[in-house]
């Protein structure tokens, strides 16, 4: 069984391709990410970008696949949470294959396919999910057949106040790497607000103090923020570590790159006798690949009608009824 995935629910768009046969494995997984000249994402211009790289892309996987297109047994694409104009393009080139195939079609979750290509990859088997983006900061796990989001951020995403902040500052986006980078040198703690209400989190309260406070230097900003923000999702991820007795951390999400919260998550682990993991860079960002995996676990609800291919930009993980598990 082959599945070819399509994510474009950001500034990333990726064809994946997964196999299932005795085991279940990647066979391809290629990007390209769109990035502003200047300030943020643009969704028009991010959708653009998206529809130039996309047929290069489905050549490219399938051809690092080693297969043909008529050897495609099933498509899926990202159905959401993300910008309306770059879910769409995914949406209708996955669309336009699978007419043209004539192969069935399932649209999929993204924060599900992060924490489903985590566990594959990492080998854990019933993680707490911190999955730590840029639209998307949520502390996810599985319980009674669905991916229930124990907190989540309620303002914006972690990944969103990095670049955010970045941006007074001239950083180019994506910003996290450079603060991270800042970050290191940086000394004295700053009083930030640390805003956690039971699992949940908000950002925007250090946002706007950081912007309130003068003569500081950039670096001891930048680490204040990493040390007061990261702080923050370390303790609701434990919480719901502790209150669903689970034992394994699983990070996910493109500020997952960054060394300081793995190392902040590797203590906190290791404190509680749990393991963490940190997939590999290329699936910790968003990517194809787990759009595909996904598409293989959920193949028995693909179908032809196309009604059933509407993105949804609010799409939260516990809508899906996880059958595969
Ligand atoms: P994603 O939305 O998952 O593609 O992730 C993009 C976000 O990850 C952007 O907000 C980046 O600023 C952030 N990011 C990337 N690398 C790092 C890093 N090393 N530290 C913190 N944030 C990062
Ligand atoms: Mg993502």
């Amino acid at each position: 069984m082959l599945c070819l995935g399509i994510e474009s629910t950001a500034h990333t768009v990726g064809v994946g391709v997964a196999r299932q046969q005795d085991k279940t494995e990647i066979l391809a997984n290629v990007n390209s990410s769109y990035s502003p000249s200047i300030g943020g994402i643009h969704p028009r211009e991010a959708a653009e970008h998206h529809v130039k790289a996309l047929p290069e892309l489905m050549e490219k996987s399938i051809e690092a696949a080693g297969i043909e297109f008529e050897d495609l047994d099933v498509i899926s694409f990202a159905k959401g949470p993300g910008l309306g104009p770059c879910l769409r393009v995914g949406a209708t080139a996955a669309r336009t294959l699978a007419l043209t195939l004539k192969k069935p079609i399932i649209g999929v979750n993204h924060c599900i396919a992060h924490i489903e290509i985590g566990k594959m990859t990492m080998g854990c088997k019933s993680p707490v999910m911190l999955y730590v983006s840029g639209g998307n900061t949520q502390v996810i796990s599985y319980r009674q057949k669905r991916y229930r989001i124990m907190g989540e951020t309620l303002d914006i995403g972690i990944g969103n106040l990095l670049d955010k902040f970045g941006r007074q500052f001239s950083i180019p986006f994506p910003c996290g790497p450079r603060i991270e980078e800042l970050a290191r040198t940086g000394k004295k703690m700053l009083d930030l607000p640390y805003s956690v209400k039971g699992m949940d989190v908000s950002f925007s309260g250090i946002l706007t103090s950081l912007s309130t406070l003068s003569g500081e230097k950039l670096e001891d900003l930048c680490f204040s923020l990493q040390e007061t923000a990261f702080a923050m999702l370390v303790e609701v991820t434990e919480r719901a570590m502790a209150y669903l007795e689970k034992d394994e951390l699983l990070l996910g999400g493109g500020v997952a790159s960054n060394q300081r919260l793995r190392e902040m998550c590797s203590i906190m682990a290791k404190e509680r006798g749990a393991g963490a993991f940190v997939p590999k860079g290329q699936y910790c960002v968003d990517n194809g690949a787990m759009i595909a995996l996904l598409g293989l676990l959920m193949k028995d609800q693909a179908s032809s009608d196309l009604d059933r291919t509407k993105v949804n930009q609010n799409f939260r993980a516990d809508e899906v009824e996880v059958t595969w598990l």
